[in-house]
């Protein structure tokens, strides 16, 4: 048996690529004798996960790790040693000025070398100033972690089989936090997907920042389409449910396209970032998709599968967008109907073509189109939640509710459900009737046969 080494808190920022790391960090340091715990006040080892993705959420972390450098100072004076980690994105983006910065921290490592936490943590006690790792090694870093534990897990599960990018939008960090663009192998996806049903997961998202851009060795022939991935974790008999994100216009495939109408298990809502409506913001944003093409894409999607529920990311106040410009991306959001979206004012990221560009709009016009486009943005999902009441359709429970007797579940289309349950329902797919609709979730309650299912099992 592994001696136990202490106590151990994961805080994760960003996006759901993190939350996958942050759990590999987790199940890893736990196969090192780490127990996790749920505050920092008790920990041994603090690990932020970071993201560096806007200027915002890079600056969270230095407020974050303000507050730990007490938490540390408070635990020394009780005999307690804490080591504070920062990994992820702000780690690989800004390294050795996180240590100028923040003294407080003992060891940086980037996304690509968290399976050499462990070794690096061990090293700190010896290290003066501080540790850092943010190489790009050649290796791939899953082929170092553990495998996913067999223990019981929520039936909802990420499991990213691609990272990085290269298509250098010229607002992104991502190319150069994550690095180029890497598809990890069929055979190693499908056997963390086993392992992942095994433990009592019914849905996998597959993550990615180009997802469809997949094209993983699998095996003798050419590499496999995203598509091809899809259709072989489908027959998994137990795995129910498959998503996939984050999805780039350029990369949807026909193949990927028609997968939609065709199986079962991929659910009908899908990620598909446009950022801007306007051609020549696009262009400047180096997308390369037109605002035509990605409305002749989303045509083609919706004859594939046409309850097809679409969300969307959209950046306002691009350097130099006009009031013109800005009017399109409005027109194409009324154009589309998302269910769903992200929006993000314009954050000049150090090192970015976009952040030396001139012309860069002013806070107060950011914030002005960001809050008319999430108006927009909130009716049409409000609009597509009451769209759903009268309807049927089945829901994964998830986990308990609120309320005693409550389950919470997710619809297809990836809206929270509420219906009230026995918490036995929890991962099964369970046929709903939509009673209510909010602006985030909707109210159902469990039809007939599923509920004599309750009343069995109570
Ligand atoms: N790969 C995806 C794509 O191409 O659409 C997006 C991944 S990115 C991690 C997530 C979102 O963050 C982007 O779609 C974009 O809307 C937003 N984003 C990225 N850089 C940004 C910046 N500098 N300012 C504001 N939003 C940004
Ligand atoms: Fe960033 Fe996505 Fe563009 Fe890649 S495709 S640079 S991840 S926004």
């Amino acid at each position: 048996m592994t001696k136990a080494k202490g106590k151990l808190f994961i805080k994760t920022f960003g996006c759901q690529m993190n939350v996958y790391d942050s759990e590999r960090m987790g199940e890893a340091l736990a196969g090192a004798g780490y127990v996790s715990t749920d505050s920092p006040e008790n920990a041994d080892l603090v690990i932020l996960n970071t993201c560096h993705i806007r200027e915002k959420a890079a600056e969270k972390v230095y407020s974050e790790l303000g507050r730990l450098k007490k938490i540390k100072t408070a635990r020394e004076k009780e005999g307690h040693g804490t080591t504070i980690a920062v990994a992820g994105c702000v780690a690989q983006a800004e390294g050795r000025e996180i240590l100028a910065r923040a003294p407080v921290v003992d060891l940086v490592v980037g996304p690509q070398s968290y399976h050499r936490m462990g070794d690096l943590i061990s090293r700190t006690g010896q290290e003066r100033d501080g540790i850092i790792d943010i190489d790009f090694p050649e290796d791939d870093k899953f082929k170092h972690l553990p495998a996913r534990p067999s223990a019981s897990r929520a039936p909802s599960a990420f499991l990213t089989v691609q990272e990085g990018c290269d298509k250098f939008c010229t607002f992104c960090v991502v190319p150069y936090t994550r690095g180029i663009e890497y598809s990890r192998p069929v055979c190693e996806i499908i056997e963390e997907a086993e392992r992942l049903v095994q433990a009592g997961v019914r849905e996998i998202t597959l993550l990615g920042q180009n997802v469809n851009a997949y094209h993983g060795e699998g095996g003798k022939s050419e590499p496999w389409s995203l598509a091809q991935l899809l259709r072989a974790l489908a027959e998994i008999p137990e795995l129910l449910r498959l998503r996939y994100t984050t999805s780039h216009p350029r990369d949807m495939s026909e193949d990927l396209i028609a997968l939609h109408g065709q199986e079962e298990k991929l659910m009908p809502y899908l990620h598909l970032p446009f950022q801007a409506g306007s051609d020549r913001v696009l262009a400047a944003m180096n997308r390369k998709h037109t605002r035509e093409e990605y409305l002749e894409l989303v045509k083609r999607i919706r004859i594939a599968r046409p309850d097809m529920a679409l969300s969307t990311d959209i950046i306002v106040g691009f350097p130099g967008e006009s009031d013109d410009e800005f009017a399109r991306t409005m027109e194409m959001v009324r154009q589309v109907e998302f269910a769903q979206a992200y929006s993000f004012k314009f954050s000049a990221r150090p090192g970015t073509p976009a952040a030396a560009m001139e012309d860069q709009v002013a806070d107060e016009v950011k914030s002005a189109r960001l809050q008319e486009l999430q108006v927009l943005l909130s009716a049409q999902q409000a609009a597509f939640n009451a769209s759903c009441v009268g309807r049927r359709f089945s829901v994964l429970f998830e986990r308990p509710g609120r309320r005693t007797g409550q389950l919470v579940g997710r619809s297809p289309y990836l809206q929270a459900v509420h219906a009230d349950g026995h918490e036995s329902l929890i991962g099964s797919m369970i046929e709903v009737e939509i009673l209510g609709a909010g602006p985030n979730s909707l109210e159902a309650d469990i039809v007939n046969g599923a509920k004599s299912a309750v009343i069995a099992a109570e």
